[in-house]
């Protein structure tokens, strides 16, 4: 049932950044297991281009070691590994200065698709951008592919977006949130507007709210001191949950055409109401077993920064005026998983009387783990006796659903790969839609640091601060647990 693969045209793809984290653990892998599916074809070439001095040798084993260890272990023939490798170049490039960009002009073959990844800090962008102009690598064709984060407010965001406006056009231009690469996020799209049974009840005359929850268990590890000067605010909120919430919030665009999508997920973040104080929950993480609060983890003993946050969100607009989304992301939380739960409004009125309970639909959207719906529809409570009800769950989970080939599903790098050497934008970041949700975001943050405001404390495991169940509890709401 997986849909068959389709080869993307001959490129090189340039990998600024190809020795780092983001390439061993994501994007080379990725490209590997593309690579075995056949949609890579074998004249492409793939090119490291990082600081450190290497030999193209030694980066193939680079290579071969991030397949071993991250390459998913998919069904992929013998010798495969070999044959991508030859694919594979390097080049020791400074983006801050000149050295190897004239080699690394010399490998990028024009007549094929060239795109250039941008796997390194935001503040190297521009130098990136400037530089292929300069050694006349870029033309009206190529691609750049920008990672998170895209700024840390609505000035450096607009400042990035400069830098790269300066060389590339808009249509040229990539920022991935990997979030939009799953495929339960594309899904979404499918089941709200490829069937009729959703979207007419699409709305605040039936649904009561929407919850959004991305928890993690994971602490801030060894990246304690980029987060501590982010936090989830800026580090989840900003970029996935709000990519999340357009996707469900935003009206049918005409067309699955990258700007028709775009323009509507503008047009929901554009619509978000100011959140107030009161509205909002800012979390630390305690110490848990064997394990650092996060202040040590951060080596600041005086850090106000959150490691969760849950926030009350209201759109102002025809169709979600009266329904909230709550939203909520942090990190040492119960288990990882990443959900969105859209509860439906109560029938009117219940034939059955008040024994049969209280019963509502509440349609389940897992991004992991097990990619997959579920629709709780109330039935009657088999067996003898008097009208009792309960509710069951539809359970469509993808994996069993597409059966043991759904094993090979891209992951969500592997995908957007592929669409930027397609040139198909609709997965990606528009400059305006990164810029507006920072317009949204930063009253938030400036907010929190005028008010001197410290995150309250929770526990390592636990489902966060007990404020942000006491938020959603006065509107008479409860969270959805988070569990696996
Ligand atoms: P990293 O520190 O592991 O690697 C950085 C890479 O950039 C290295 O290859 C290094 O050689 C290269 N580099 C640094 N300075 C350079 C220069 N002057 N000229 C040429 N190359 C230079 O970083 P990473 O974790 O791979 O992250 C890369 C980017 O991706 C960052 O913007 C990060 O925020 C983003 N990102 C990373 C992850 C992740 O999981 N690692 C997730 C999301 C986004």
């Amino acid at each position: 049932m997986v849909s068959r693969v389709i080869p993307v045209d001959p490129f090189d793809l340039v990998i600024f950044g190809g020795t780092g984290d983001l390439a061993r653990r994501k994007i080379l892998p990725g490209l590997f297991r593309r690579y075995c599916s056949g949609q890579i074809p074998p004249q492409s070439q793939i090119i490291g281009a990082a600081r450190g001095e290497h030999s193209a040798d030694e980066f193939r084993e680079m290579v071969a070691q991030a397949v071993r260890e991250f390459g998913g272990g998919r069904a992929c023939e013998d010798g495969t590994l070999d044959e991508f490798l030859t694919r594979i170049d390097y080049v020791t490039v400074d983006a801050r200065g000149d050295t190897g960009w004239s080699e690394l002009a010399g490998k990028v073959r024009k007549e094929l698709v060239n795109a250039f990844y941008f796997s390194v800090g935001p503040g190297l962008f521009g130098d990136l951008a400037e530089r292929l102009h300069r050694f006349d690598m870029a033309d009206d064709e190529s691609r750049i592919v920008v990672e998170k984060p895209f700024g840390r407010d609505l000035a450096t965001a607009k400042a990035l977006n400069a830098s790269l406006a300066k060389h590339f056009d808009e249509t040229q231009i990539y920022r991935i949130d990997h979030y939009l690469g799953k495929e339960t996020v594309q899904n979404l799209m499918a089941v709200r507007f490829g069937n009729m049974l959703f979207e007419p009840l699409w709305n605040s005359q039936y649904i009561d709210h929407i919850q959004i929850t991305v928890a993690e268990t994971v602490g801030v590890g060894g990246r304690g001191g980029y987060y501590d000067k982010s936090g989830a605010m800026r580090d989840m909120v900003q970029n996935h949950l709000m990519q999340l919430l357009c996707l469900i919030a935003m009206e049918p665009p005409a067309k699955f055409d990258p700007d028709a999508v775009r323009d509507e997920k503008l047009k929901v973040i554009r619509a978000l109401e100011p959140v107030l104080p009161h509205q909002i929950v800012r979390g630390q993480y305690g110490a848990g077993p064997d394990q650092p609060d996060y202040r040590t983890h951060v080596e600041d003993p005086s850090s106000k920064t959150e490691s969760f946050v849950a926030l009350k969100v209201a759109i102002s607009n025809w169709r979600w005026a009266g329904t909230p989304f709550y939203l909520r992301t942090g990190k040492r939380l119960k288990a990882r998983t990443s959900e969105i739960t859209v509860v439906f409004k109560d029938a009117p009125h219940s034939i059955f009387g008040a024994e049969a309970g209280r019963h509502r639909n509440e349609l389940r959207i897992r991004l992991q783990p097990n990619e997959g719906m579920t629709l709780d529809v109330t039935i009657k409570e088999p067996g003898p006796g008097g009208m009792r009800l309960v509710d069951v769950p539809l359970d469509m989970s993808f994996a069993e659903a597409l059966g043991p080939e759904a094993a090979d599903i891209p992951d969500a790098y592997e995908r957007l790969i592929m669409d930027v050497i397609r040139g198909n934008q609709t997965l990606f970041m528009r400059g305006d839609e990164v810029e507006a949700a920072w317009a949204w975001t930063d009253p938030i943050i400036e907010g929190w640091q005028a008010r001197g405001e410290v995150p309250k404390p929770y526990d390592s495991g636990s489902e966060g601060p007990t404020d942000a169940v006491a938020m959603i509890a006065r509107d008479g709401r409860v969270w959805r647990e988070i569990k696996l």
